[in-house]
């Protein structure tokens, strides 16, 4: 009787525990931005001919034609969804000059560049802007004096510079003021994840210029954020897009890691190797600062052009390490969490977590830097249940920290359940179809369920027995007097003898069941141990009243080593031969076309989406350049694509039987990108 209500007190704790936290809310009715506008036609031409982009994405159109009309707008737009377009589109529409707030300074280069490239007249002011430049911002403001379309600037300068306000006051009089963007808004919150003192203050730019629109945009806010900053930036009457987490381009999938670090890298340098020859860029994210520099090591040892990135390192070091990484000099960032806000790079074609990461949400975003420009990506996260222990000694002290941990681990635990599934659980949005898009939904690994009961009846009795001794365990040590007692009661004739690995699944397993839980204790060198005890659902499962089922893979005969089983239901993205001479020229074109000396970066002169276009519809002649890639870039850069388009399609002609075959398979891929990029 009391042994029940405790058990109904225990439950009630868990169903406490385990409340959902995080509601994205729902979209705006987009109907009514949907319909046509004035400025249509002028607005397909600047996104076709200036921005050589071919058709909007999700809410795009939307939101460029409520902004258009005058409204306040908040955005909310996963990574790769074209967020910048949504003002820098209105800004080239509208008279006058755009005002954009940005957090960053490497994000502001990037932007600024990318624009000039397109010939758009964009500037930054920022710590770093020469004093002719200043001068003639300043005179762009002031009186309207030379071509000047976008100013971006960091909030220090809304917040700090008197001058620069008076100025913009002046600019805003004259009626010169189209719009003012604020980018990543939820550093405006404190209770977003990278809150910047700084953007509290942007509040002013509403009260000062009321009658000027402002678009605040920011890849994820859960529902208390999007209050937060709507109050904080004064726009309560903002119409709202709030875009799905879906990146159905990216395929997910979780690869157990094996215990022996050496192999783990074997295995991160296969997958690169084999599957992304061609330099194609990547990030690997790593636990440690001291883990980050030995994996780049082992990955440059294994012929991997690696780089390291963490918090330790000093800025311009970090900087430079990045700047190679965006220009596609090296191929792969080795970094911690802190290699975050700031990459900008559409083509990242895939993100390694070498370790666990601390929250779905942190990884949603992390993994979320691979295939912004919608280009199919692989997000790999390696993952063994001995690395649970070193993350929740680190985040146990946070508010919700484990309950944020215990998600993300019983995302790599499962080996059933959809991994898009998951986040959208984890978002608060409704199911959709993963299309084959992870490697649970794709793969054909045979799963074996195991009866784990009496194995849970013994780990529970261990502890219980350690419990009475006034004693306790870390996961390793319960692993092995799991073995020991396992062996001495013979249970081995009839249940399944499981392998090291099978246990420790199993008791993270009840760890996330609540049958255990984990205990922190801080030691002398300023470090925690993670012990595993008892948890409040312990007893039930001692008398074997709960059936406790193990999912493990049937063991494959293929080589754990890399290549083999990576390739199965993965969707290769081989570059063709013609695709990467025009990788080739771009980066070429790029070095040497920059502003004023300064090299702009090679997806600036051709999205990867252009040349897969390209490589598909081969234009030999200006007038079909310029169906594919718009006018600006026909006129700067056609006469090269052209030679090589032409040099390409003689080499066909000339009859390289195994080119052709290579463009055959491409062809099909190309298909793929095309359906992805119109969702
Ligand atoms: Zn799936």
């Amino acid at each position: 009787m009391s042994e029940r209500q405790l058990q109904l007190k225990a439950l009630l704790e868990v169903s406490k525990m385990s409340r959902n936290k995080s509601n994205y809310g729902s979209s705006v009715t987009l109907e009514d931005w949907s319909g046509s506008f004035p400025w249509d036609s002028q607005a397909d031409d600047t996104r076709f001919n200036v921005f050589g982009i071919t058709s909007y994405r999700s809410n795009q159109r939307e939101i460029i034609n409520t902004v258009m009309s005058g409204k306040d707008v908040l955005v909310i737009m996963a990574a790769g969804g074209g967020k910048s377009l949504c003002y820098q589109l209105p800004a080239v529409l509208c008279n006058g000059i755009a005002l954009v707030v940005s957090p960053l300074l490497s994000l502001i280069q990037d932007q600024v560049m990318g624009l000039a490239a397109l010939g758009i007249p964009a500037y930054m002011l920022t710590s770093t802007t020469n004093k002719e430049v200043e001068k003639f911002i300043y005179r762009a403001l002031d009186k309207g004096e030379g071509e000047l379309k976008i100013l971006y600037v960091t909030p220090e300068k809304i917040s700090k510079s008197k001058r620069f306000m008076s100025k913009l006051e002046k600019c805003h009089h004259a009626g010169r003021l189209s719009l003012v963007a604020v980018d990543e808004a939820h550093c405006c919150s404190q209770w977003g994840h990278d809150f910047r003192p700084d953007y509290k203050n942007l509040g002013i730019l509403k009260i000062q210029f009321p009658s000027v629109p402002m678009i605040a945009l920011t890849a994820t806010a859960t529902s208390k954020v999007q209050m937060d900053l709507i109050e904080i930036l004064h726009i309560p009457k903002c119409v709202k897009f709030v875009s799905t987490v879906n990146r159905p381009n990216l395929f997910y999938k979780v690869y157990e890691k094996s215990p022996v670090g050496k192999v783990v890298i074997d295995e991160i340098a296969n997958f690169i190797s084999e599957s992304y020859p061609n330099n194609e860029s990547g990030i690997v994210y790593c636990f440690s600062r001291r883990e980050c520099e030995q994996v780049a090591k082992e990955l440059c040892d294994r012929g991997i052009s690696a780089e390291h990135y963490h918090a330790d390192m000093d800025i311009i070091a970090r900087e430079k390490i990045h700047m190679r990484w965006s220009q596609g000099k090296s191929q792969v960032i080795v970094g911690t969490v802190a290699f975050g806000m700031g990459i900008n790079k559409p083509d990242v074609r895939f993100v390694i977590h070498h370790s666990l990461s601390k929250s779905m949400e942190t990884y949603y975003q992390e993994s979320g830097r691979a295939g912004r420009d919608g280009l199919s990506s692989e997000c790999v996260l390696y993952y063994r249940p001995g690395d649970v222990p070193r993350q929740s000694s680190m985040v146990f002290y946070e508010n919700c920290g484990l309950q944020n941990l215990y998600d993300i681990v019983r995302y790599c635990q499962s080996k059933r359940s959809c991994r898009r599934g998951a986040f959208f659980q984890h978002f608060g949005e409704a199911l959709q179809d993963c299309n084959g898009m992870c490697d649970n939904c794709a793969s054909s690994i045979e799963l074996k369920e195991i009866d784990a009961t009496n194995h849970t009846k013994i780990v529970v009795s261990v502890l219980r027995d350690l419990k009475l001794n006034d004693q306790r365990a870390t996961l390793l040590q319960l692993v092995d007097k799991f073995k020991a007692k396992w062996k001495g009661l013979g249970y081995s004739n009839k249940d399944v003898d499981l392998k090291r690995e099978e246990i420790e699944q199993l008791i993270v397993q009840l760890i996330l069941d609540h049958v255990l839980k984990e205990e922190f204790q801080h030691t002398a060198a300023y470090s925690t141990n993670a012990y595993v005890t008892l948890g409040p659902l312990w007893k039930p499962a001692l008398q074997g009243n709960r059936p406790v089922k193990l999912e493990i893979a049937v063991e494959s005969s293929q080589d754990r080593g890399g290549g083999g089983r990576l390739s199965k239901g993965a969707k290769r993205s081989w570059m063709s031969d013609l695709e990467a001479k025009l990788d080739e020229l771009r980066r070429e074109l790029s070095s040497s076309s920059g502003n004023g000396g300064i090299s702009i970066f090679p997806h600036a002169v051709l999205s990867s989406e252009q040349i897969s276009l390209l490589s598909c519809q081969k234009p030999t002649t200006e007038a079909e350049l310029e169906k594919v890639i718009g006018k600006v870039k026909t006129e700067k850069y056609g006469g090269r694509i052209i030679e090589l388009m032409r040099s390409d399609v003689t080499d066909a002609r000339a009859g390289n039987g195994a080119d052709a075959s290579k463009r055959n398979k491409k062809d099909k891929d190309v298909v793929f990108v095309e359906s992805s990029s119109e969702e």
